[in-house]
């Protein structure tokens, strides 16, 4: 599924932000509508800009357009964009999905050797935050569930407070999922400013690869990583935040896995949720394959030791991004169908296969690469 498409922009001078309708009787504030032909009768202040396929002869004088866009197929009714000055039109909020996420910034202060969304160097922030700002205020109050991802989000220092805080303030029955490596909760004052949101709903997602701290580091490229996510840990727990740690599955993660998982037992007793993730074949990962992967069947044993452990010591623990013809039957009752809607794929033998609606199945990008033991439940077998 795209996300992105892109036509000619016209009186776009900075990201607008607003809801897609092909509704001309229910356009209104912020609203961009899709059409191919402007009613004579409409009023022009009715809605925000243009977005068509056709060429700028169906423009308004002075309003905001996209034209010559290819197709608006993977659009709905509600969906909420933004259109840039280059053209592009990039999809921030989907009303038919619970896997929605807002973008804080591609910068980062690690460089896993795994990373998905590879870290950029410029400062996107102040562009990014205003756009989400916007979006927020958009977004339905019905929201379920939105996370924050990068980048690492807390590089936008207070901005990142801020958005925390109009987020509690607009969508109070939403819960928010961050994604942060956690390390700039080294700085108390950092765990401090964000206990003083006081906000029940955020649960942060933190990677921890390794119990021995030279593995970590290694694994996230970034020298003493590992002692400022503990310790970022620590002061998050001091100050009574929600924390979920996740460990991704690969080479360099899987030997010390059991004693990873008795290490979260011992010293990070007061996580919530812990989840094991399968590795994605994209970003640096098809670069770095060589130190990464390993056949997720060959790591089932240490998978399922650390599992049944930290499981058995009354911890909730997830797999992610597995399929079930891959792992014993006892694990997966820990497998969770995670892979958010628009990157979710299966092979051309899942369609066969009699688990297929309890298989989270695999990443579009790990349709090429993927364990050699996916094999489909047949009915002889089950
Ligand atoms: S064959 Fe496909 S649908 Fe069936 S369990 Fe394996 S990956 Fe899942």
């Amino acid at each position: 599924m795209n996300l992105k498409t892109k036509g000619v922009a016209k009186y776009i001078n900075e990201p607008l932000v607003g809801r897609i309708t092909r509704d001309v009787s229910s356009t209104g504030e912020n609203s961009f509508l899709i059409c191919e032909e402007i009613p004579a009768d409409i009023n022009t202040n009715s809605f925000e800009a243009i977005l068509t396929s056709k060429d700028t002869s169906h423009l308004v004088e002075n309003k905001p357009a996209v034209y010559a866009v290819p197709n608006f197929d993977h659009l709905s009714e509600g969906d909420i964009v933004a259109i840039n000055e280059d053209g592009n039109i990039n999809t921030l909020y989907r009303v038919n999905s619970f896997h929605n996420v807002l973008l804080a910034t591609e910068r980062c202060n690690s460089n896993c050797l795994m990373c998905s969304q590879p870290p950029k160097d410029r400062n996107d922030i102040p562009r990014l935050y205003s756009i989400n700002q916007k979006l927020i205020s958009l977004i339905p109050k019905d929201c379920i569930e939105l996370g924050i991802s990068g980048g690492e989000p807390t590089l936008m220092g207070e901005m990142f407070f801020q958005t925390l805080e109009n987020l509690k303030e607009q969508l109070p029955e939403t819960e928010i999922h961050v994604l942060t490596n956690g390390r700039s909760f080294a700085w108390q004052s950092m765990a401090e400013r964000l206990a003083k949101i006081d906000y029940r709903r955020l649960m942060l997602g933190v990677p921890v690869y390794s119990d021995y701290y030279q593995v970590h580091d290694y694994i996230v490229q970034a020298r003493d990583a590992f002692n400022q996510t503990i310790l970022g840990l620590h002061n998050l727990a001091r100050y009574n935040q929600r924390i979920e740690i996740r460990v991704v599955l690969h080479k360099q993660s899987i030997p010390r896995l059991t004693k990873l998982a008795k290490y979260i037992f011992k010293n990070l007793p007061f996580v919530e949720h812990v989840a094991f993730m399968g590795l994605e074949f994209i970003g640096y990962t098809p670069h770095n394959i060589e130190k990464l992967w390993i056949d997720p069947h060959d790591y089932i044993e240490e998978l399922g030791e650390a599992v049944e452990f930290l499981s058995g010591q009354g911890i909730h623990v997830s797999i992610y991004n597995s399929q079930l013809c891959v792992l014993p039957e006892n694990l997966w009752q820990y497998c969770r169908k995670s892979i958010s809607d628009w990157k979710n794929e299966y092979l051309p033998e899942c369609q066969n296969c009699l688990k297929l609606n309890d298989c989270g199945g695999l990443f579009r990008w790990n349709l090429n690469k993927h364990s050699d033991y996916i094999k489909p439940f047949t009915a002889i077998e089950m």
